[in-house]
């Protein structure tokens, strides 16, 4: 347990809208008890949401390629290019897998592939134009991933602004945070040296916001990082977050999410559900600048949701993500069961709608 003097000084701290240091995060997360905890996330939730009331999204995440280059050593999900089980899928396959989900209510996509050295800028335009030009207003979807976006930019050599314009002429009005895991050059270089840096990740978030599209920020944990890559992560987004805030509010969420170890050339163990919650607390903690953080069902299952408890205030229902599923997560696609865990937690759940014509929710 924390000291009572350290902790009645960062209880005080928060409880006046200030925010902690980097030295106050890392005393936490060694000495504080999961009450503790708790109790200093909830502290900064209350600032921006009610207490007991959870949001939540019915989302499918669209693998529309699995070939890639970058090789980092934690993936499970990725084939070289010419690999016999390498794909790209059609259109057709893609529109059935929306199909299905907005018949359930469920309004958000994400897409998510590789840095396919195929696929072009006019690949994502076409895709995309057609995907907006079908749906509408009935859906929205993240097109992909910061580390992506900059691949597409790199690949059909032209820069990030020019890539962003045509992302959103076409109809994209979202990227995703996704590609960050730890933002430590230090972990990238031993895991993903292709997957860029940390000024590179950070300098396509903020081409992102000034292009006006929407994006946000994301973490994984569990591989081998240590303490200190881990707070370089919540210190990197925090202070680009300060900085960004006047484009479109910055950052729109965070979500932290765990490694799973199967079926890759990294392996390890995974982490337990009660290390995933002390961090998800933290991270409410630290990020005073950050209005919604997401606890991850896509990972954690019914572990998530006590994840509202530790400061989280939204999560998502995923129905499909062939990438954590190759590496070992199990989805619960029962959107009732996932909600009777929130319930169980002593929450409310409504869901958030994101795209402009609200579909209508069948469960
Ligand atoms: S994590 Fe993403 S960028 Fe890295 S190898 Fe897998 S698909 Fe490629």
């Amino acid at each position: 347990m924390s000291s009572i003097a350290e902790y009645s000084q960062i209880e005080n701290k928060l409880r006046s809208g200030d925010r902690i240091s980097r030295k106050e995060a890392e005393h936490l997360w060694l000495n504080a008890s999961d009450d503790q905890l708790q109790v200093l996330a909830n502290i900064v939730r209350d600032r921006f949401h009610e207490p007991n009331a959870a949001t939540y999204l019915l989302m499918r995440i669209v693998n529309y390629t699995n070939v890639c280059v970058a090789k980092c050593d934690y993936c499970s999900f990725y084939r070289l290019p010419k690999a016999p089980d390498g794909y790209v899928r059609s259109k057709e396959w893609i529109f059935e897998r929306i199909d299905e989900l907005v018949a359930m209510g469920g309004d958000l996509f994400a897409f998510n592939g590789g840095f396919n050295p195929e696929l072009k800028i006019d690949y994502y335009v076409d895709l995309f134009g057609s995907i907006r030009q079908r749906y509408q207003e009935r859906i929205e979807f993240y097109a992909m991933t910061v580390v992506e976006l900059l691949y597409i930019a790199r690949v059909s050599r032209i820069t990030v602004p020019e890539t962003i314009k045509q992302l959103k002429e076409a109809g994209v009005r979202w990227v995703t945070g996704g590609g960050a895991e730890i933002l430590a050059d230090s972990f990238r270089l031993r895991h993903s040296p292709q997957k860029y840096t940390v000024a590179e990740y950070l300098d396509t978030q903020k081409l992102i916001l000034e292009g006006g599209l929407k994006t946000t920020a994301t973490m994984v944990i569990g591989f081998d990082e240590t303490l200190d890559e881990r707070l370089d992560h919540l210190e990197s987004v925090r202070q680009f977050q300060d900085e960004n805030l006047q484009h479109g509010g910055g950052l729109f969420s965070f979500l932290p999410w765990t490694y799973k170890p199967y079926n890759n050339e990294l392996g390890g163990t995974e982490i337990g559900s009660h290390e995933y919650l002390r961090h998800l607390a933290l991270c409410r903690i630290f990020f005073d600048n950050i209005k919604i953080i997401r606890t991850s069902v896509l990972t954690q299952n019914a572990s998530a949701l006590t994840g509202l408890r530790y400061g989280a205030n939204d999560f998502d229902i995923p129905w499909e993500d062939e990438v954590t599923q190759k590496a070992g997560a199990v989805i619960e696609q029962n959107v009732d069961t996932v909600l009777g865990y929130a319930h169980n937690e002593g929450f409310t759940t409504t869901y958030r709608h994101v795209a402009r014509a609200k579909a209508a929710l069948t469960t």
